[in-house]
């Protein structure tokens, strides 16, 4: 068996691969507008009812128009991926892991053109774009050999004068509804785990990342999925996804999003309805408020550094971007005078030039929102240190902003903003820093920047995160590396990207045989 190892990113501060990027953008750009059908078992389909995605940092440039499935689309695509399912579970273990793995070469080869649409259609900055779809790459990997391992012989006790089995089968018809901001990554890893195992997928892809979805469907084919299997439904989360949770033969859900919108997913799949025989399984991965603890004893240098990038890469629409600094009294000015000092000088703008660090937010409703919540922390006595305000251009852009002085309660110090707004608090020491960083109804990522080690061992067993790091940013886990998923409200903690997160798509089965 092949070992995993994560994809490396590309150079772009290497001139070749910068002026290859510049070109492969320009080409993106010379296909907007264009229509995608909806694709069920294979066909495309197209409907009379359509939306647009647009480009966030130009406002009236469409990326693509897409079709907006209806009840009756979402209806269509249930039969399709039943009917394909009878087939599909059978298929060897080994067989589906191929497909996998070819996915992976096709989307290797195929990675400046993704990461071009994702400029596009997402405002990412490069380097992040290009992350997104190194980590695409790496759940192909990672799922495929852990399908492997699955397909396996697993270990169980023998007892005398019986052969004992355990063996894995898939679950059924799952529907798979990931957000816009990993618009490759998350999408893929959550398709890619539920056919893997087995199972038949209605892909309902965010409606502000929907071509992303599109080049997905392209590799599938190329590679050489059968039809059905993954079925690529667009339309609004509200009516055609909502259809399709409450559908009496959907027998699991892998949604990630917002908190709110998974604790609907997570509601109404656990009403049994007319016709349904399973408890719907639900795997919600969701929001985050996610802080960095700067403890006295740490390197400040690198402490500014991480926050930095935490807080504002990819205009802090991560569900791990650090959206609290807990600054401890001793280092409180210190720390804040050189992070403003450096926030100061990012630049922002249309992330398809490679020197804007910060691109558009990806809405009129996201833009919104995040002013309102600048407004709301003045309000209630932050003080606004730098940015607050959008930035010039023709897009959703915002100027990174720290607000310090927030207080432990405080809406912007509780609420996920999910974009560039960081809340800075100060704590008198180390321990009423980490009780502050717990005390909000999220728990995914976290970071501590200490040198002393008993504090390190300290927050290991008292900060409640998923995912914690030591003196370094709290975003960019790694798939196999750090597996990812949250506690609270920040979702089921399903561990993306770690060896248990496929059995959450398959149910075991026992099998004891009397030697005779
Ligand atoms: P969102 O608004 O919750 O949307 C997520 C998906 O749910 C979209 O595909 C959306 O479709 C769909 N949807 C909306 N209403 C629905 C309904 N009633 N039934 C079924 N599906 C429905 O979230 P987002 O803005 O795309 O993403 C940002 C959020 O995701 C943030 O809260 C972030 O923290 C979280 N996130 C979490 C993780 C994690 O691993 N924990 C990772 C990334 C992001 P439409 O687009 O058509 O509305």
């Amino acid at each position: 068996m092949k070992e995993f190892k994560n994809e490396s990113y590309i150079d772009f501060s290497n001139p070749e691969n910068r002026s290859k990027m510049e070109d492969v953008i320009k080409k993106a750009e010379s296909q907007l507008g264009k229509e995608y059908p909806i694709i069920i078992g294979g066909e495309n389909i197209t409907l009379e009812t359509k939306f647009k995605s647009f480009n966030p940092a130009e406002k009236e440039q469409a990326i693509g128009i897409f079709q907006k499935a209806d009840k009756d689309t979402g209806e269509k695509a249930m039969k399709k991926a039943l009917e394909v399912f009878e087939e599909w579970k059978s298929v060897e273990p080994s067989e589906r892991a191929g497909y996998l793995f070819k996915a992976a070469e096709i989307m290797r080869s195929r990675r400046l053109e993704i990461d071009a649409w994702e400029i596009l259609e997402e405002g990412k900055g490069w380097i992040e774009a290009d992350a997104d779809v190194a980590e695409a790459i790496d759940f192909l990997e990672f799922y495929g050999l852990e399908m492997l391992r699955y397909g396996g012989e697993q270990p169980v006790v023998q007892i005398p004068g019986e052969k004992e089995e355990l063996f894995y089968i898939p679950l059924g018809v799952g529907i798979v509804i990931p957000p816009w901001n990993f618009p490759m990554a998350i999408l893929c890893g959550m398709t890619s785990a539920a056919l893997v195992t087995g199972n038949t997928v209605i892909l309902k892809p965010s409606s502000d990342a929907p071509k992303i979805g599109h080049l997905f469907m392209e590799i599938l084919e190329e590679a050489g999925l059968p039809k059905g299997v993954v079925n690529y439904v667009t339309g609004s989360g509200s009516v055609v996804g909502d259809y399709l949770v409450q559908h009496p033969k959907t027998r699991f859900i892998a949604f990630t999003g917002s908190k709110e919108v998974g604790l609907r997913i997570v509601e109404q799949a656990a009403i049994t309805r007319e016709g349904q025989i399973w408890i719907k399984r639900v795997i919600a991965e969701m929001g985050g408020k996610d802080a960095i603890i700067i403890d006295n004893e740490s390197n400040l240098e690198s402490a500014v550094d991480g926050v930095l990038y935490s807080a504002f890469g990819f205009q802090g629409q991560k569900c791990s971007a650090c959206s609290r600094a807990i600054v401890v009294t001793e280092v409180y000015d210190e720390f804040l005078n050189k992070l403003v000092e450096k926030t100061k000088k990012l630049t922002v703008g249309p992330t398809k030039l490679y020197d804007n660090f910060m691109g558009a937010v990806i809405n009129e409703k996201a833009y919104n929102s995040m002013l309102s919540y600048i407004e709301k922390g003045k309000e209630e006595g932050g003080k606004l240190l730098t940015g607050g305000e959008p930035a010039e251009g023709n897009g959703y852009f915002i100027k990174p902003t720290i607000i310090a002085d927030v207080k432990p309660g405080d809406t912007i110090e509780q609420e996920e903003i999910f974009g560039p707004v960081l809340a800075v608090i100060k704590a008198k020491d180390y321990d009423e820093a980490i009780t502050v960083a717990n005390d909000t109804n999220y728990g995914l990522t976290g970071a501590v920047y200490t040198l002393n080690r008993e504090k390190i061992e300290k927050a290991k067993k008292l900060f409640h995160c998923g995912n914690l790091y030591f003196n370094r940013k709290c975003t960019g886990a790694l798939v196999g590396a750090q597996p990812f998923g949250g506690f609270n409200m920040s979702g089921t903690n399903s561990k993306a990207g770690g060896r248990d997160y496929l059995l959450l798509f398959l149910q075991a089965k026992s099998v004891a045989k009397k030697i005779v």
